[in-house]
């Protein structure tokens, strides 16, 4: 069998992964990255992701007035997420990403280059308001793929002769010798040649397990329904494998059934992999339906509040879709897709176009997405449209009659003027425009049959899977720790894989944006620890 020796192994090419190579080879460290993807796709779900981050007490943030600190998101992230305050690790980690998310993430993103734009977003703000309590969600320019760019191009500038990366390998195993982690063995998928990764230090970064179906129905939490069919928007890779591993070798899998889920994916016009979803960011005017054209209640669905609630909502639904009832005039303001894949004028820098889109419609992705999904239903009349709803689904669900009722009935709120107005997803809206990016993303609240709104869209829906909550057990140096939280000596686990620091650390909730963040936490904190820098107080 090849050897390849080093003194840092990484297992796994995602944005955890090539921060921790990044960091190591600064410091001097021989490193050898190992990732079971392909070339073009290294950077992992990074290369994919949209880029939003939350982040705390930035420059941004006081230009516009948000007067975020810590304590205030340290609070809002623990009620959120329905920490346990005596779970340790996860707290310990809640608490550094409260603490450090300005100085680790942003202030050291922008010496490598990233840029945000130029305004926060508002985003879950918590069914009650009890989720960010304040706007944090700092968008990357350039989505996470120029951030990924980067962050390889950095990798590279640093190589120095003393980085290796492996591709299209498959990490199967992983060594102990002396009651120490040095190593792991990896196979070529199309040769079967093995190789073996030997090394003082590994880190696993191998990202969550939510991209194995079988991985999510397994640790779906007993008495939460399950829906009968869900999408796959995590990464096909993500199969929860190398966390099975290493439990093998005395690690924990702690909170694995908690997930970050989202309930309004589509299935990928061109997929990637088997099962592909989009994930769309809904439509807020949009009326959300159960599978007979019912608005779903007594509480309406609407996004941007709790989207943990609105997956258990839609799960708890006698079919696994749902519509999305709206017309043209919605869409092309309100909807767009998650991840870089989609959003073409930031991903590609193009703030003029991006502008025009935001001001006067999107009507390209709304026409791109007519073009070329299944899932996207477009007609005159909502007779007509439901005739199609039913074609979809191959079935008879919707009965026209109760889709016309569904829509009048919320378009007679408007018939005696906004004064008497008295509808929670209306009261929602209103509130989300306060906030002027809201604003501008987010239409005035008005009548679904209004003249010249049309024609009407209905998109169905579907739970999709994303991102791993839980994962492996770390402390604040991303150490790996065992059933007695003693670190395993050599084993370190960053990013998603281990639940981005402390195997939860977002507990059942996130306050949107804490991944990629979360990622390069982990990442640093792990290569200040193998390094021995500093570490996080
Ligand atoms: C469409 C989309 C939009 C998103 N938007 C955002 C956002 O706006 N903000 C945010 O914070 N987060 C977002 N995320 C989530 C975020 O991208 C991920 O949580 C994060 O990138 C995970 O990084 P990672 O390095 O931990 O894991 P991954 O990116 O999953 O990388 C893991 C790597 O490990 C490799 N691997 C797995 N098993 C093995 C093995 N046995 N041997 C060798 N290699 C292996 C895989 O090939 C993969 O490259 C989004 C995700 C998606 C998909």
């Amino acid at each position: 069998m090849a050897t390849i020796q080093s003194d840092v192994l990484v297992i796994g090419g995602g944005l955890a992964g090539i921060v921790t190579a990044l960091e190591c080879l600064r410091a001097g460290q021989r490193v050898i990255l190992v990732d079971r993807d392909a070339p073009e796709r290294f950077g992992g779900l990074a290369l994919w992701a949209f880029g939003g981050m939350a982040l705390i007490g930035t420059p941004l943030q006081a230009r516009m007035k948000i007067p975020d600190t810590p304590e205030v998101a340290l609070r809002d992230w623990t009620r959120f997420g329905e920490l346990d305050p005596n779970d340790t690790y996860p707290m310990q980690w809640a608490r550094c990403y409260a603490e450090h998310s300005r100085a680790q993430v942003h202030d050291w993103l922008l010496r490598e280059g990233v840029r945000f734009m130029p305004a926060v977003n508002w985003v879950e703000r918590g069914l009650h308001g009890d989720g960010n309590s304040l706007p944090r969600y700092h968008i990357v320019w350039g989505t996470s793929r120029e951030l990924t760019r980067r962050m390889i191009a950095a990798l590279r500038a640093a190589d120095g002769g003393r980085l290796t990366v492996l591709h299209r390998l498959r990490v199967t195993q992983v060594d102990r010798s002396a009651g120490r982690i040095d190593g792991a063995v990896a196979i070529d998928e199309l040769t079967g040649a093995d190789t073996r990764l030997q090394a003082s230090v590994v880190v696993l970064a191998m990202g969550g397990i939510n991209g194995s179906h079988e991985q999510v129905r397994a640790n779906w939490p007993q008495g939460r329904a399950m829906p009968e069919a869900m999408l796959n928007g995590a990464h096909p890779f993500a199969d929860g494998k190398l966390h099975h591993l290493a439990a093998g070798l005395g690690a924990q899998i702690t909170y694995a059934g908690e997930m970050w889920n989202y309930a309004a994916g589509f299935p990928h016009p061109y997929p990637h992999f088997e099962g592909h979803g989009l994930s769309t960011i809904p439509c807020k005017s949009a009326l959300w339906l159960n599978h007979r054209g019912e608005r779903i209640g007594p509480q309406p669905l609407v996004t941007g509040f709790d989207t943990h609630w609105l997956c258990r909502r839609v799960a708890e639904q006698e079919k696994p879709w749902t519509w999305h009832l709206l017309n043209w005039r919605i869409a092309i303001k309100e909807f767009a897709i998650s991840g870089a894949e989609h959003n073409q004028r930031i991903r590609d820098q193009q703030f003029p176009q991006f502008l025009y889109e935001t001001l006067f419609g999107n009507h390209r992705l709304v026409r791109q997405m007519l073009r070329e999904s299944r899932d996207f239903l477009v007609d005159d009349t909502l007779s007509g449209l439901a005739a199609k709803m039913n074609t979809l689904t191959c079935s008879l669900d919707i009965d026209p009659a109760v889709l016309q009722a569904t829509a009048d009935a919320f378009d007679a709120n408007f018939a005696n003027g906004n004064k008497l107005e008295n509808d929670d997803q209306i009261r929602r809206i209103l509130h989300a425009r306060q906030w002027g990016p809201d604003r501008l993303r987010t239409c005035k609240p008005a009548p679904l049959q209004m003249h010249g709104a049309g024609p009407f869209i209905a998109i169905r829906m579907q739970l999709i899977t994303r991102k791993s909550l839980g994962g492996l057990r770390t402390d604040l140096h991303s150490r790996v720790l065992d059933v007695h939280d003693q670190p395993i000596q050599g084993l370190y686990c960053v990013g998603e894989a281990a639940g981005f620091g402390g195997g939860g650390a977002s507990g059942k909730r996130s306050l949107e944006g804490t991944f990629l963040p979360g990622c390069i936490l982990t990442a640093r904190a792990a290569a200040r620890s193998i390094t021995g820098k500093e570490r996080f107080s």
